[in-house]
């Protein structure tokens, strides 16, 4: 059990489909004690039975991340029933539907603004309150993509805030390095949650990326969560600051792989096809 006596929180559960779910499923699988969070009043009913499956029902807690006084009411909350805890997932993001799809130009600075207090700054918010809670040898993990690396058609203002969440983690894998805390990203390749479905064109994301990859399949809120699990336990130890990449391999590709049909003809692998 590779999680053994590990206690921590996890934010961003919307439901079983979300990446958040994956990863505490593995964390809970191998022993961690865990705490979730909730948007607000509506998501509390919802999130209860997860609560319970996941061994949590008793540690609950409501956290907008837009609001310090909540942050702030989950650390009371941690360290009353918790006592201190080893890790956090971070696996929040929201952009106003007008800056996930038409044109990057067009993005108003409220939107902007918006984005990036929600998906960025929530992160290093929640590293500064939690600190005094975590103990050494802690570990965050905050949920990017490729969109924050290179241009993807729709992603536009999300793409800037994961080139800013991933350009944080580094800033804080240093900072929180001295205390002994470490800080990583998974960078997930597409998965059909609540967040993706505000994406524009996102079916087309998930064809393309399964026909281009690698492993030519799109991948599974497990398969990260397994991942999430390696980086909040001991087993990552030494490994700070990186963005990890949990998506079949499609980041490594410069060009789509060519195959060739019976009369010698090259064509581009689509729908999956090898
Ligand atoms: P999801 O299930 O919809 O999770 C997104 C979570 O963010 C929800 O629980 C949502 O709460 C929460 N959230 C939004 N605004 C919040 C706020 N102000 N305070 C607290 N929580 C807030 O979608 P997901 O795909 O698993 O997304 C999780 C993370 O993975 C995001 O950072 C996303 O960008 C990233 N990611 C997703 C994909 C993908 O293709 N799905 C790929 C790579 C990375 P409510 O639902 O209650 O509003």
């Amino acid at each position: 059990m590779f999680m053994q006596g590990k206690k921590g929180v996890v934010l961003g559960i919307a439901n079983k489909k979300s990446i958040a779910y994956g990863i505490a499923k593995a964390c809970r699988d191998q022993g961690a004690e865990l705490a979730i969070t909730y948007l607000n009043e509506r998501f509390e009913r919802k999130l209860a039975p997860i609560a319970e499956d996941l061994g949590c029902g008793n540690r609950l807690y409501p956290c907008d991340v837009s609001r310090p006084e909540e942050i702030a009411a989950l650390r009371e909350s941690l360290e009353r029933d918790m006592g201190t805890i080893d890790f956090f997932v971070h696996s929040i993001a929201f952009a106003p539907k007008e800056g996930l799809s038409g044109h990057f130009t067009d993005i108003p600075k409220e939107a902007f603004n918006v984005a990036m207090e929600i998906s960025v700054y929530s992160l290093i918010e929640l590293a500064r309150e939690l600190k005094p809670i975590m103990n050494p040898g802690g570990s965050i993990l905050t949920l990017s993509y490729y969109g924050g690396v290179k241009y993807i058609p729709n992603y536009n203002l999300m793409g800037v805030a994961k080139a800013a969440l991933e350009s944080s983690v580094k800033y804080l894998a240093e900072d929180l390095g001295r205390d002994g805390i470490r800080v990583n990203a998974i960078s997930a390749g597409p998965i059909k949650t609540l967040a993706a479905a505000g994406i524009g064109d996102f079916s087309f994301m998930l064809k393309w990326t399964a026909a281009h990859s690698p492993l030519r399949r799109n991948v599974t809120i497990d398969e990260v969560g397994n991942s999430g699990m390696y980086l909040l336990s001991d087993l990552s130890s030494a490994v700070t600051g990186e963005i990890h990449y949990v998506d079949g391999g499609f980041n490594i590709m410069g060009m789509p792989a060519v195959n060739f049909d019976e009369n010698g003809k090259p064509h581009i692998a689509w729908n999956g096809e090898s």
